[in-house]
This record gives C-alpha cells, structure tokens and sequence, in this order.
C-alpha cells in the first residue's frame, strides 16, 4: 500500500448528479483546482443511478419548487440530450383534506408558470380515458403539464463531461475515510485535509462485490487498499447522498438524514387492443391516491411505491415477485382495468436521503469555515440537480446566498417553525 498528500482547492465528496453537478457548477463560474472524489463513478449503488426519472416543479414548499422549476428549464434547453419529455404529471386525490392543500399551493406553483389544473374526479376518465377505474373513489386531481420525465443518467453524464472539459479532475474507486478538522480563532472550526482510500481494481463482477460491500457496511477491508492519501483542500462539499450522514459524523455533526430503501419495478401489459396500449404508454406520470406511481418506460411500465413501514438502513435487497404482487399490482389495478394482465419483468431497489420534513439539506455548515454540503434530496435530487448546484456555486464563490437556498440550511431542524414540510413524498 501506497500512502501519500495532494492538494486541491475545493474537493467535492461523491460524484452522483448533485456532486457532478456543484462541480460544474463552480468550474463554470471560474472556480479552479477541482476535484470530486467518488468510490464507483459508474454509481451501481448510486441513487442517481437507480431512481424514476420524474421530473416536476409541483411541489408545496418554494424553495423546491423555484429549484425545481429552473431544472426544468435547463431540461428543456437540452431535451434532446437529456431526453427530457414534458408529458405532464396526472396527481390523483382521495384524501379531501390533502386536494384542499393542493388546490391552495396551486396559486404559488402558477405563480412560477406551471400552469397547474384542477380536474373533478369525471374529467380525470374524460381526459385519459385509459384510466377507467370509479372515478367516485376520488375527490379530485391536479395536472400538471409541464413536469415530465427525464433521463437522469444523461443529466449525470453531462455535467461530468462538461466539468471534465473545465478541468476538473473526477477521481474513481476512491472512498473518503476520514477527514481532520482544526480549531480556528474564535469558536469555528476547518476540515484540514480529507483521507481517502483508493480501492483496487478488480475485475466488474469482484468490484460490484466489494463496491456493495463497502457502501452497507461502510469497512473497507485492508486486502481491497491500493494507496491512501491525506488530501489538504481549502473548501470541501459533502454530496455523499445518502451516505452524508456517516461523513457528518466524522467531523462531530449529529445528523437528521435517514437512508431508507425505495423500489421499483418495470412491468409488461398485454392487450389485444393496440390502441388501448398506445394510450397507457402515452401518458406521462401518474401519482395515485394510494401513494403508487408509474410512467411509461419505452414499451414497459415503471412503477414505484414506498411501503410505509421501511425502517431506514443501507438495504438494496430487491423484494422481487413478492414486492410486484403484494404492493405493485393491487394499487395498478385501482388506475386502470389494462393493468389485470401485466407481467412483472423485473425490479431493483435504491436509497432516498430521507429528512424529518422531506426537503434537502444545501449551504455552509454552522460551526466551520470552510465545510459546505448538498445532500438529502429525498425523492427529487435529480429535479433539483441544476438549480441547487448553482445557487451553491454562487454561494461558494460569493460568499454570499443567492435565491432561496439559504432556507434549506440544516440549522432549521431546530425551529419547527422552519421546517420545509414536503407532503407529496412518493
Ligand atoms: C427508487 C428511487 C426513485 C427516485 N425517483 C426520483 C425521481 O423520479 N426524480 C428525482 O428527481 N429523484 C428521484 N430519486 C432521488 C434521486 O435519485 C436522488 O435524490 C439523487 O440521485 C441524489 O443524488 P446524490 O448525488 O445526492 O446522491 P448519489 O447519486 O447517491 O451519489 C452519492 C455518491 O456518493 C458515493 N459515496 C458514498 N460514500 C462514499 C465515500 N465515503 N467516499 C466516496 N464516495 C462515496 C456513492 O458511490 C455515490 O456515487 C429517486 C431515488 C430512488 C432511490
């Protein structure tokens, strides 16, 4: 084993889409001498890599939804690239006090220019004739047509190719360790330098192993240690997802983020009636009153649904068959009667970075001088991606807040007041 300093300005802890996208971010604004470290940049265990590819500005807090909206619009400058689809999300109420929320958060969302509608329960069949289900289960829905559906893969590569060709420097196979901090004049304190272990190439199917391996148990085993080095940094910013809790710890801050298991499944529909599936595969997102959602996916179905009582832990056990026909199909088959023949195809699982209120985590952390973070985006850190990271970047590089983000600051979990509550969590 190796050992050895580096140097950089400002290093970036994980490389999913928020990490690539800060780093873009501050290498467009002139910021030099960047680097992002990641242990698998491939993201097999990365939730960049292994979410729905929603994509909506319609949310209740305006942080989000100002995030969210300028997102979109950077999506939409780039669709073709990002294959970004504006095919609306269909969100259907049971709940009569939820539909109220909704109706009232409507005024701020258009206020933003999205354009929200309010269907009654006939005009939701009336306008997607394809979910035929009673209608009088539901007390409403709201559509939102310009949300849609994205590819976040493209959206991760992007701002990776595009901060490589700024220079900065995305190193793989490298897992930040440990990290020293020092006592500043005054009651602050600054991260030093930050330890990172480079793991060991090894052939794909070992890695994806150890990779695993490391990401649940958080040991790197000594065998899998090619070099590790100190790496003094002027700056540092915490993107570690759902892991930013453990880096939290290292430098002594209690965290609130808890890393809790999401699924998903892709399924067939078969129907002798081409039309019929025409019509399935043309909507958009659907959000129903049972917390289910799906969107087409190619020719296959996407459908995602949280089960309520998942304790929170670095679990990426897919339920399989079980998963499908316990929570998937019966909740499916309240939307459309097309969804009494579907096949399960396959399915796979990730982690949400969940807060107490639902919204993520961005700005200076209170206490250092030099330590920033941009974490715990729950279900929407790919819709949020673009306009976090630049309201960060000018943040970093101004010293100033710009927008609205200085409200996502985690000192707000000690006022309940300033809690950010986010109630349309699928
Ligand atoms: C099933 C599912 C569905 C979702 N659906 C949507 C959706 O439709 N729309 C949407 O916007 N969002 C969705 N999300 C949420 C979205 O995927 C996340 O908010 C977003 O990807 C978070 O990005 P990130 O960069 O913060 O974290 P990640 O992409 O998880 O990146 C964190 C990185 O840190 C690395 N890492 C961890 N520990 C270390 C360490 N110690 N040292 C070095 N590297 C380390 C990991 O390898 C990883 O690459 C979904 C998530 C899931 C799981």
């Amino acid at each position: 084993m190796t050992s050895g300093t580096a140097k950089t300005n400002v290093l970036i802890a994980g490389g999913g889409i928020i990490g690539s996208a800060v780093a873009w971010a501050l290498a467009t604004r002139g910021v030099s001498d960047v680097a992002v470290v990641d242990l698998d940049l491939a993201g097999l265990y990365a939730s960049s890599e292994l979410n729905a590819g929603g994509a909506r500005a319609t949310w209740w807090q305006t942080v989000n939804v100002q995030t969210c909206a300028s997102t979109l619009d950077f999506f939409r400058q780039h669709q073709d690239t990002f294959s970004f689809e504006e095919r609306g999300y269909l969100w259907l109420y049971a709940n009569p006090q939820l539909f109220e929320v909704a109706k009232k958060k409507r005024e701020m969302q258009n206020g933003f220019g999205l354009g929200v509608e309010v269907l009654a329960p006939h005009e939701v069949v009336e306008r997607f004739p394809v979910l035929d289900t009673d209608p009088t289960r539901l007390v409403g829905a709201t559509f939102s047509p310009h949300d849609g559906l994205v590819n976040p893969n493209a959206v991760r590569q992007w701002f990776r190719h595009q901060a490589e060709s700024l220079g900065v420097r995305f190193l793989n196979r490298h897992y930040v360790s440990g990290v020293s901090t020092a006592r500043q004049p005054g009651s602050k304190r600054r991260v030093d330098w930050v330890e990172v272990t480079e793991i060991a190439g090894r052939d794909p199917m070992d890695q994806q192993g150890s990779i695993r391996d490391i990401l649940t148990t958080h040991v790197v085993s000594p065998d899998l240690v090619e070099s590790q080095q100190r790496i003094d940094c002027e700056l540092i910013v915490n993107c570690l997802g759902a892991w930013s809790p453990l880096f939290s710890a290292k430098v002594g801050i209690g965290d609130v983020t808890e890393p809790t298991r999401r699924q998903i499944c892709m399924l067939s529909v078969q129907h002798e009636d081409a039309m019929q599936i025409e019509q399935l595969l043309s909507l958009g997102m659907v959000v129903d009153a049972s917390d289910l959602y799906f969107h087409p996916e190619g020719k296959h179905i996407l459908a995602g649904y949280s089960i309520p009582q998942e304790a929170p832990g670095f679990d990426f056990h897919y339920d399989g068959e079980s998963f499908f026909m316990e929570h998937v199909w019966p909740r499916l088959g309240e939307c459309s009667s097309l969804f009494e023949r579907c096949k399960h195809v396959r399915g796979w699982a990730g982690l949400y970075a969940v807060t107490p209120d639902r919204s993520g985590i961005a700005g200076p952390v209170a206490g250092f001088t030099n330590l920033f973070e941009a974490h715990s985006f729950t279900g929407r850190g790919v819709m949020q991606s673009y306009g976090i990271a630049t309201e960060l970047a000018q943040w970093i590089d101004s010293g100033k807040p710009s927008g609205q983000i200085a409200v996502l600051n985690r000192n707000r979990f000690a006022d309940r007041d300033k809690w950010l509550v986010e109630d349309l969590h699928i």
